[in-house]
C-alpha cells in the first residue's frame, strides 16, 4: 500500500492514560516505535512507549519538537488544545483529523453536529445561566440531566436534576458558563458501537456492546449484546455512518441508549479507543487499539471476528482502597484476564485496570468477572 506507515516507524500519542497504554503495547508487539507527549511523568502510557516527553498540550513549542520526530499523530483522549493538533499536522499526518476531535470535545458542537446529520438524540437545549435553565427544565420537563459543555468524560461535569427546585444549586455545583440540559432518557440499556475506520474509508465494527454504568462510570460490558437483529443491524449502520460523516481515521466509538420503546439514541461520540472495546483484546480477532495503529498507518483493517461471548469489569479506585487486593484469588479464576494499567494512587472512581473473560455466554462471562472482582476486593490476602 503506498504512503503506509510500516513497522518500524514511530507513531505519536498525544495523552497518556491507558488507552495510551494499551495502543502503545499493540503498537510495540507490531515492531513501531512509540512517542508519546504528557503534562505527567511515569503515565500509564509512558512506562511502555519508547519515548515519554513531558510537556503540557499548550506548549507549542513541544508539541512541534514532538511532533517533527514521529511519522503520524493520534490521540487517546479528546481534550487536546485545537491549536496543538492543528500545529501537530504541520509535521506529521493528525490522525483523526484535528476537526473531529473540536467537534466531539464539545457537546454543544456535538449535537448540532448530530442534528445536522438527521441522527437520532435526546431532546435538549444549551444553557448559559441559571435562569436559561429553569426556562430549559420547564421545557423539557424533570428529571433532566445537566452536562457541562467541554471536558465532560465518566459523569465528570454531570448532574440529574429532580425538579425545578434544584435548578439554581445545581447551576452553582456545575461551576460552567455552558452546559447542555438534556432530557432524562428512562432507557432499556446502554449500547455501544466502536468503528474503526481506515484512510481509504474502509471500515470494521464492533458490537454493539451493551453497557452497565454505575455512578455514571462504565461498570460492566458484555458482548454479543442481547437486542434484536434489528437493533443490531441500525446501531451498525448508524455507527458507520457517523464515522463516514465526521471523516475520522482511526477509532470512533458511538454511545447509545436504546429505549424502552425500541428506539436508538446516539448519547455520545468518542473518537478513540473506548472502555467498552477493552474485552476486544482477548475477545477478538484484532483489537481495538490494534486497529487504532493499523487504521492511522494507513494499513488494511484487521478482522473484528469475535472468538467467544465476554465480558469486562472494570476495576475502579473504589475496588482497590479500602483493603488489600486479594490478587492471588483473583488470578487463580483461570480464565479471567487481569490487566493493571500502571496507575500508582488509587482514587475513587480513577479507572485502574479492568478484568476480562470469555464463555459460552455473555451473562456466564459477566458473573465471571463480577465474582472474580468480589473476591478480589472481598478480603485481605493471607
Ligand atoms: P455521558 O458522560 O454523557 O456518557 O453519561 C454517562 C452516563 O450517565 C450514561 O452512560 C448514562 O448511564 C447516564 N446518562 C447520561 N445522560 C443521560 C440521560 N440524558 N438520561 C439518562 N441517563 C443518562
Amino acid at each position: 500500500m503506498s504512503g503506509s506507515i510500516l513497522p518500524g516507524a514511530t507513531l505519536g500519542v498525544l495523552g497518556s492514560g491507558q488507552l495510551g497504554r494499551m495502543f502503545a503495547i499493540a503498537a510495540r508487539r507490531m515492531g513501531y516505535r512509540v512517542h508519546v507527549l504528557s503534562p505527567d511523568t511515569d503515565t500509564p502510557t509512558g512506562q511502555v512507549a519508547d519515548v515519554e516527553v513531558n510537556a503540557s498540550y499548550d506548549d507549542l513549542d513541544a508539541v512541534a519538537r514532538f511532533a517533527r520526530v514521529v511519522d503520524v499523530v493520534t490521540f487517546e483522549f479528546e481534550n487536546v488544545p485545537a491549536a496543538a493538533a492543528a500545529l501537530a499536522a504541520r509535521y506529521a499526518p493528525v490522525r483523526p483529523r484535528g476537526e473531529v476531535l473540536h467537534v466531539t470535545q464539545h457537546r454543544v458542537r456535538e449535537k448540532a453536529f448530530l442534528r445536522q446529520h438527521g441522527f437520532p438524540v435526546a431532546p435538549s437545549c444549551v444553557v448559559h445561566s441559571s435562569l436559561e435553565l429553569r426556562q430549559s427544565l420547564a421545557r423539557l420537563g424533570c428529571p433532566a440531566v445537566l452536562k457541562t459543555a467541554g471536558w465532560g468524560y465518566d459523569g465528570k461535569g454531570q448532574t440529574l436534576i429532580q425538579g425545578l427546585h434544584e435548578a439554581d444549586a445545581a447551576w452553582l455545583a456545575l461551576d460552567s458558563g455552558e452546559a447542555v440540559l438534556e432530557a432524562f432518557v428512562d432507557f432499556d440499556r446502554e449500547l455501544s458501537v466502536i468503528v474503526a475506520r481506515g484512510v481509504d474509508g474502509s471500515m470494521a465494527t464492533y458490537g454493539p456492546m451493551e453497557n452497565e454504568h454505575h455512578n455514571h462510570i462504565l461498570d460492566i460490558t458484555c458482548a454479543p449484546a442481547s437486542v434484536s437483529e434489528q437493533i443490531c443491524a441500525e446501531a451498525l449502520d448508524m455507527a458507520r455512518e457517523v464515522a463516514a460523516k465526521l471523516d475520522v481515521v482511526g477509532i470512533l466509538c458511538v454511545e447509545f441508549f436504546l429505549t424502552r420503546d425500541n428506539r436508538l439514541l446516539i448519547n455520545e461520540l468518542a473518537p478513540r479507543p473506548h472502555n467498552s472495546g477493552h474485552l476486544t483484546i482477548d475477545a477478538h480477532v484484532t483489537c481495538q487499539f490494534e486497529q487504532q495503529v493499523r487504521a492511522v498507518c494507513g494499513l488494511p483493517l484487521g478482522s473484528t471476528h469475535q472468538h467467544r461471548p465476554a465480558a469486562m469489569a472494570n476495576l475502579l479506585g473504589d475496588h482497590l482502597v479500602s483493603t488489600e487486593p486479594n490478587w492471588e484469588s483473583l488470578l487463580s479464576w483461570p480464565a479471567v484476564k487481569l490487566h493493571l494499567y500502571g496507575k500508582h494512587t488509587p482514587r475513587l472512581s480513577r479507572k485502574m485496570g479492568h478484568l476480562t473473560t470469555t464463555a459460552d455466554s455473555p451473562a456466564m462471562a459477566k458473573s465471571y468477572v463480577k465474582n472474580a472482582r468480589r473476591e478480589l476486593v472481598s478480603r485481605a490476602a493471607n
